[in-house]
């Protein structure tokens, strides 16, 4: 596997160590940036739980144009304002490279899974130092994830996190199918970071604590999880956000 891939091999959890984690990479938020008073209450709440990393989309590619797009450079004002304020670090989304100059104060930029394939997004997010968290394509083999990893680090940015978030099956009392071999295999044979998002291959709340025990145990080296502090009103996603208490009650059931 390691000789498919020669630009993974060498890797060496490069952005692990860029970003200097210890343990597990945990990045939580909510779906989208609703609004700056929401986002500020998360980022707190994030703190207040040693979680580093909020992640909240401000362009949102959704399956449907009538579902809402995200905030868009408002989102991403409101992230900025969020991060002077708490001094937490930002994850979020790209789905266009014209607004690549935007994305300088945040930490780690988020390619989803709708533009895992966009060569084009890749090539020019290879051309930065920034890490870049490469989520899986849900109808995309782990052969054509690698190989959508290699066209960054092969514009000189081995600065990428993999993130596995389910693919579609037959199975549909999930949302998706979180295909934990993938990790497993990642894991055996390339020095290539990934982490897990429950979140997006359940679709549902009730089982991304077992499913976040489940990558951990797998060996994931993190996990990114969909928190809202009110699922019910989230604009989008909400039948999987955890609210507040039950995520507590996760960080404390994976650090046990
Ligand atoms: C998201 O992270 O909110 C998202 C839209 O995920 P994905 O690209 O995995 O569908
Ligand atoms: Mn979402």
């Amino acid at each position: 596997m390691q000789n498919k891939y020669p630009l993974l091999k060498n890797i060496n959890n490069h952005a692990l160590k860029s970003l200097n984690v210890q343990g597990l990479l945990l990045i939580a938020g909510p779906c989208a940036v609703e609004d700056y008073a929401k986002t500020l209450d998360v980022a707190k709440f994030l703190k207040s739980n040693n979680i580093e990393y909020l992640r909240a989309g401000a362009f949102k590619p959704r399956t449907s144009v009538h579902d809402f797009q995200g905030l868009g450079l408002e989102g991403l004002e409101i992230l900025k304002k969020v991060k002077e304020e708490t001094n937490i670090k930002i994850v979020t989304e790209i789905t266009d490279v014209s607004y690549l100059n935007a994305y300088d104060f945040v930490d780690i930029i988020q390619v989803g899974a709708r533009n895992m394939q966009n060569f084009s997004l890749l090539s020019a997010l290879g051309k930065t130092k920034k890490p870049i968290l490469l989520k899986r394509g849900f109808g995309n083999t782990l052969d054509e994830w690698l190989r959508a990893a290699e066209y960054i680090v092969a514009q000189g940015n081995p600065n990428i996190i993999l993130c596995e978030r389910g693919i579609k099956t037959f199975e549909n009392s999930t949302r998706n199918t979180l295909d934990i071999s993938s990790v497993a295999l990642i894991k055996e044979y390339l020095n290539v970071p990934v982490i897990v998002d429950p979140s997006h291959s359940a679709g549902r709340a009730d089982i991304i604590p077992a499913l976040s025990k489940a990558s951990i145990a797998v060996g994931a080296d993190g996990l990114i999880i969909e928190v809202h502090h009110n699922p019910k009103k989230s604009i989008s996603d909400s039948q999987q956000a955890l609210d507040y208490e039950t995520f507590k009650k996760l960080l404390k059931n994976i650090q046990e």
